[in-house]
């Protein structure tokens, strides 16, 4: 869908936000006549439908946008270079996001003096473990069919890599039906992912319509907000907004040389649909879209950096796990050293590759922080109530961040931009 089509009517991402808005005030008043588990079955499955529409799409088109984009870098000092600055890109600043995770958690002490007894059950909670060889052999797949079967994204990428790379070192007139072939399939792909983008304000009110509902059909979370965990979570905003309005937009205007503000209006679809789904996997195939239509990034870059970033860097889930792993010694009044506080950041960097895009994962992954310094997993328990709050912007800042990461990596290549 062109721009200039969009802007017939109301711009999609204004629809979002009126959808999200509604949402909001659609919840709270259902909530009000009748409760939650009355009327969520109505909505629900709405945005159920639009979630699973956008998951169905996701595969197909990272498989064949990797493997076109890779096959036209032709040659593989271009691949290497691209992925070499896209993986440094991404260390760096999920580095810089538990950084500053870090230091606010460390100077508002949120958890000192949090009143333990609010702590919910976290019984569905396990021990997770990570083990960095494990996480490199599992990028391998065994079966690539069962990679796809189950939405494992980081051995798709490597196959979709490989596939690509190879696909130019065979005769040429199998390379160009395979082109061919491709470029079909990621077309047609392309005009479902617009399709369903439509739905996007239908689908993101129905999400947030039943989100609102459930917390305010369960009024405990709002009331703990009174408290510790109310500057907790303020902790974590405050966070992502120096991650999201200060450090990615400079390392854009600095690195990227663009004007951020712009980019960011320009993203605005995928920013929202992040937001509102809590799923940066669900909001891939929108940034992909926008960054080749709005801002003019190449295939070849953005079919390559979004895909691995929406899987490996995410910045807002590495400040959040921070933020909630020293909370929580806090709260337990446990004292970290400064060689577990550095053991924290290197694992929830860690943690925050190995979390997949979807809603909650962040907090999964948490149990491996907490493991790696010792650090009590019935704490997960502390932070269930607010999740929520947390789960979304952390999101938006981790589709954020694969964004500008195109954005610097496409400019380095001497990409002529559109923002
Ligand atoms: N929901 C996040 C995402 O999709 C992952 C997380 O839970 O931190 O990016």
């Amino acid at each position: 869908m062109s721009e200039a089509k969009e802007k017939k009517g109301l711009a999609l991402h204004w629809q979002i936000l009126i959808g999200i808005g509604l949402g909001v005030v659609a919840g709270i008043l259902l909530c009000k006549i009748t409760p939650y588990e009355n009327w969520s079955v109505y909505i629900k499955w709405v945005g159920d439908i639009f979630l699973r529409a956008l998951q169905m799409i996701v595969i197909p088109l990272v498989f064949t946008s990797i493997a076109l984009g890779v096959a036209g870098m032709g040659d593989s000092a271009s691949l290497g270079r691209i992925a070499g600055k896209t993986i440094l890109y991404y260390i760096v600043t999920t580095a810089i996001a538990a950084t500053i995770g870090l230091t606010l958690v460390n100077l508002v002490k949120p958890g000192v003096g949090a009143n333990l007894n609010l702590a919910e059950k976290a019984t569905s909670v396990s021990t997770g473990e990570i083990s960095f060889i494990d996480q490199i052999v599992s990028i391998v797949p065994s079966n690539i069919f069962e990679s796809m079967a189950k939405g494992d994204l980081l051995p798709i990428i490597f196959f979709a890599v490989v596939f690509g790379f190879f696909m130019n070192k065979v005769a040429e007139q199998h390379t160009n039906t395979l082109k061919e072939l491709f470029t079909a399939v990621y077309e047609v792909i392309m005009k479902i992912t617009m399709f369903i983008i439509r739905l996007a304000p239908i689908g993101v009110f129905a999400i947030v319509a039943n989100t609102v509902g459930q917390q305010a059909g369960n009024p405990q979370a709002l009331l703990s907000m009174a408290g510790s965990l109310g500057v907790f979570v303020l902790v974590v905003w405050g966070g992502l907004l120096l991650q999201g309005g200060v450090v990615l937009p400079l390392l854009v205007r600095v690195l990227g040389k663009q004007n951020p503000w712009r980019h960011i209006a320009k993203m605005s679809t995928a920013l929202l649909t992040a937001f509102s789904t809590c799923s940066s996997g669900a909001a891939l195939p929108i940034n992909i879209r926008d960054s080749q239509e709005k801002c003019g990034i190449s295939n070849k870059i953005a079919s390559f950096v979004l895909p691995l970033g929406s899987t490996i860097n995410m910045n807002g889930t590495a400040l959040y796990e921070c933020v909630t792993a020293i909370f929580i010694a806090q709260a337990y009044g446990i004292d970290l050293t400064l060689a577990q506080q550095v053991m924290i950041v290197f694992t929830a960097l860690l943690a925050a590759i190995g979390t997949a895009g979807i809603p909650m994962a962040g907090m999964v992954m948490l149990t491996i922080v907490l493991t790696a310094v010792g650090l009590p997993l019935e704490g997960i328990g502390l932070v269930l109530a607010v999740e929520q709050f947390c789960d979304m912007p952390r999101t938006c800042i981790n589709t954020y961040g694969d964004s500008c990461g195109a954005v610097i990596i496409a400019h380095s290549e001497g990409e002529h931009l559109t923002i």
